[in-house]
């Protein structure tokens, strides 16, 4: 009898523990399938134990079929959020309270190119402004200060931008505070307005100079001309007649650079034979008494043909270059223009053996009324426009232009023209 039990208690033992088995291995496929996130299947659980665990299995996969439809929703609206953002023109940064980048879009990396793979760097350490972080600062206290134009540092350059920033309201159980941030860049704008603001300042100089002259030999020559002796009054007509002149030329030099840099800067191109121009320019020069102080040279590659060109425009470049090369060597020195064929252009050079240019001048000739030297320059009439009008004329031909120097020895100025197909 005892011998009986014994082997039905073993039996159901056997049994519990074929089930607790069952059981256990249902429960870790069950765990697998919840953390993948994946559907449990009926078949994986354990057999025998129908209802409980069918309503289980359908809870768990109802709920993970509603996580799964979540994170779909969820990572569309973030392609959307940064489809969106990344098509801004304006760049948009969120930070965290601690002033991690949390998200940044491709536009930011237009105004500062070293801004990639940004998330989770420190804001200072990628965009450098002491102003901007003060900005964040009073977002951050909930001051919501209007648009402001920051400057940042990129190198040794300045950056502009027109920064907006608010609070990101927090989201259920968030603690800590996001901030965002739309930078605008007007950097352009900015280098713009200074150019502007030089341009008329130089413009202002300028005229004041011989205005000022005109006005103080004119009020001399008003309250004592009877008395003044006749070789002073002269003098002072001159005087007064050179800078009359001046003015002359830098109205007309500003009124040239004016229409050079309008939208319609009135090209007439014709067909030119440019060796015809070129010698009958230098013709017209050693006849002219700054000339004929001068040896004047041509030399012009007789391959060159006619080309496509504004001559009116074409002798000013012309003009221009020869003048100043009159007037920055002494008298009797050399001045040589020749013209050569180079594959489809013709570079055109005009050289002399004067005073040259130092080197750290070259780079900036080409601007408006920069002049290595001012006093020489005024002295020669110059208004320190020549250049900036030759390259002007230049660029609207299709053309390039620079110079080569030596001081002490001379300079060679060079452009080139499209040759004729
Ligand atoms: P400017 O009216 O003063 O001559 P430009 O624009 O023609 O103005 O020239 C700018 C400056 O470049 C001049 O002031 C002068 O210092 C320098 N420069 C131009 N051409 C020569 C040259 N052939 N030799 C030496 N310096 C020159």
């Amino acid at each position: 009898m005892l011998q009986l039990l014994t082997l039905l208690l073993a039996v159901a033992l056997g049994v519990a523990l074929y089930k607790l088995r069952q059981h256990r291995q249902g429960l870790r496929a069950l765990e697998q399938a919840v953390r993948q996130n994946q559907r449990f299947l009926l078949e994986e659980g354990p057999a025998h134990f129908g209802a409980d665990w069918g309503r289980l299995c359908n809870a768990i996969n109802a709920s993970s079929e509603e996580i799964n439809r979540l994170q779909q929703y969820r990572s569309s609206q973030l392609a959307q959020l940064e489809a969106t953002l990344g098509s801004l023109q304006e760049a948009v940064l969120i930070v965290d309270d601690r002033n991690h980048i949390l998200l940044a879009n491709h536009a930011l990396q237009g105004i500062f190119p070293d801004a990639k793979n940004i998330m989770g760097t420190r804001l200072e350490l990628v965009l450098q402004s002491r102003e901007f972080l003060d900005y964040v600062e009073s977002v951050r206290a909930g001051k919501s200060p209007a648009q402001q134009p920051i400057e940042f540092v990129r190198g040794n350059e300045s950056i502009w931008a027109e920064v907006t920033g608010a609070l990101v309201p927090p989201l259920d159980g968030q603690k800590d505070k996001w901030a965002l941030f739309v930078l605008h860049d007007i950097t352009r704008q900015r280098k713009l307005e200074a150019l502007r603001k030089d341009f008329v300042a130089n413009v202002s100089h300028e005229l004041r100079t011989p205005l000022s002259v005109i006005k103080g030999y004119v009020e001399t020559l008003v309250d004592s001309h009877r008395d003044m002796p006749i070789e002073d009054r002269d003098r002072f007509l001159n005087t007064i007649q050179r800078h009359t002149e001046r003015l002359n030329s830098l109205l007309d030099d500003l009124l040239t650079l004016s229409r050079l840099e309008s939208i319609n800067p009135g090209l007439a191109r014709e067909s030119i034979a440019l060796p015809d121009l070129i010698s009958g320019l230098i013709d017209d020069y050693r006849g002219r008494p700054s000339g004929a102080q001068h040896q004047l040279f041509i030399s012009i590659d007789p391959a060159i043909g006619s080309v496509l060109i504004d001559p009116l425009k074409i002798t000013q470049i012309f003009e221009n270059l020869i003048d100043n090369a009159l007037k920055y060597t002494q008298a009797g020195s050399r001045i040589d223009v020749s013209a050569r064929l180079r594959e489809k252009e013709v570079e055109i050079c005009v050289r002399d053996n004067g005073w040259g240019i130092p080197a750290e001048d070259l780079p900036h000739i080409f601007e408006r009324f920069y002049r290595v030297d001012k006093g020489r320059s005024r002295e020669k009439g110059g208004t320190g426009l020549g250049l900036s009008i030759v390259k002007h004329i230049v660029q609207l031909h299709g053309g390039r232009v620079w110079a080569e120097s030596q001081p002490g020895q001379g300079s060679a100025f060079y452009f080139t023209l499209p040759q004729r197909d």
